[in-house]
């Protein structure tokens, strides 16, 4: 007997029949003598629903209120399974993430899980219970709802199933394991039957959003066995694994995977004195403004002025840009403000880079040969970004997918 913690998205409890057919899979795991906690996301589109509908109210609704509203989506879902479960004729009780006590921090839509209380589910599933979960949200310690940002549902399965010591965490989604790149952009892409854990690390932060970056941060933390899975298809195959162990450098492919991100924009600034302290005096105040920053580039000075750009999620592109044409500017004495949001990151990821010298080479002229340029890059042992213009973004990730041996036969088991 195992202790299995399934999480299902959004695209698997989309609508009563999906809700039937997770109920169906949770019944043959159940009667194979497996405790299973359910975890489940809203139905699909409902998170986004419910956020147009509190933008038509307020502009830049409060975040508090917010979360009580978007958390709203995963309490449907949570009884809705529970019943459907219950109609499998297996005893089920459903929880929401302040009914379990997960408790988080007060970061209001983007809080962080500090602690699970994990006494009321186990002592459910001691008494032959499914435990049914929402996702995505927690409470503080002053009982106010909060959520885990977008995708965070995947965090809450993680999380629980480190709570638990469960045996294993399984992602049901709507493609059946993770693939060398999006399945939606490149139809040759593949599915990786393990994937290291450092490796699935970066491309979720690098935004390959089948698993929410901080899902497999916990799952590296508490060494949580992690799997992705479809709910759509009764799959001869045991989707992605993600490991901890590392391949010998012979089996190891260079690049395992490409992810791409078109949440970034990208700001200047254009003759800036080149002097000790230019780069605190431009980033301090934008950190003030709670506005993280990801890639950053300074050229080298010329005549004592210099030029410095970064790169930051878009949705704090406005407010980036003002704080430097009002603020930073005058106080830097810089020449000129320039923005762009229309760029996107691309990224290679793989341990096998280690290993291998050229790989940055091969990938610069891969995008020279399509005639793409190149704004930024960055690059760390096993990833290499870069910054180009958002237009030639699918081309660059199929070129980069051929480039690397990434590309196999179209696969039928794709959402
Ligand atoms: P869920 O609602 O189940 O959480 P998501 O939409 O969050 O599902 O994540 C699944 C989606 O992630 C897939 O439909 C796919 O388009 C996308 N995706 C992006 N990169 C990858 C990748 N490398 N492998 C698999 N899927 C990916
Ligand atoms: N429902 C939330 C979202 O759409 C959480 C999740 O699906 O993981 O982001
Ligand atoms: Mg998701």
């Amino acid at each position: 007997m195992a202790l299995i913690v399934q999480k299902y998205g959004g695209t698997s409890v989309a609508n009563p029949e999906r809700i039937k057919k997770v109920a169906q899979r949770v019944a043959r795991f159940h009667a194979q003598g497996h405790q299973v906690v359910v975890v489940v996301s809203a139905m699909s589109g409902e998170t986004d629903r419910l956020i147009r509908l509190a933008r038509e109210i307020h502009a830049r609704p409060d975040e508090r209120e917010l979360d009580v509203m978007v958390s709203t989506g995963e309490q449907v879902t949570i009884a809705l399974t529970a019943m459907a479960i219950q109609q499998e004729g297996i005893p089920a009780r459903s929880y929401t993430g302040s009914q379990v006590r997960i408790l988080t921090d007060n970061a209001h839509t983007k809080a962080r899980i500090l602690d699970i209380d994990a006494a009321r589910l186990r002592a459910d599933l001691d008494a032959g219970f499914v435990v049914v979960v929402a996702g995505f949200q927690g409470v503080t310690d002053r009982g106010d709802i909060t959520t885990l940002g977008r995708g965070g549902s995947d965090t809450t399965g993680v999380a629980i199933a480190a709570a638990l010591r469960a045996d294993e965490c399984q992602i049901y989604t709507d493609v059946d394991g993770v693939y060398t790149t999006d399945p939606r952009i490149v139809p040759q892409a593949r599915r990786l039957s393990t994937v290291t854990f450092e490796e699935m690390l970066e491309m979720a932060s690098l935004g390959s959003k089948v698993l929410q970056t901080r899902s497999v941060e916990f799952a590296g933390k508490y060494r949580v066995k992690l799997r992705v899975l479809s709910s759509f298809t009764e799959s001869d195959n045991d989707g992605t694994l993600i490991t901890f162990e590392e391949q010998s450098p012979m089996e190891q492919p260079i690049i395992s995977g490409i992810a791409f991100n078109r949440d970034e924009a990208k700001l200047s600034l254009l003759g800036v004195p080149d002097r000790p302290g230019i780069a605190h005096a431009i980033l301090s105040p934008v950190g003030a403004a709670h506005v993280d920053v990801d890639m950053i580039i300074q050229n080298i000075g010329v005549d004592g002025s210099t030029d410095f750009s970064f790169t930051v999620h878009r949705n704090d592109y406005n407010k980036t840009l003002d704080l430097l044409t009002h603020t930073i500017k005058p106080q830097t004495g810089a020449r000129e403000v320039r923005g762009d949001n229309r760029i996107c990151k691309v990224s290679i990821v793989g341990v096998g880079m280690r290993s291998h010298a050229g790989v940055a080479s091969q990938m610069f002229q891969t995008l020279a040969n399509e005639g793409i340029n190149i704004q930024m890059i960055s690059t760390s042992e096993i990833k290499i970004s870069v910054v180009i213009d958002e237009k030639y973004m699918e081309l660059a990730v199929r070129a980069l997918h051929k480039t690397f041996g990434l590309d196999g036969e179209d696969s039928p088991n794709k959402g």
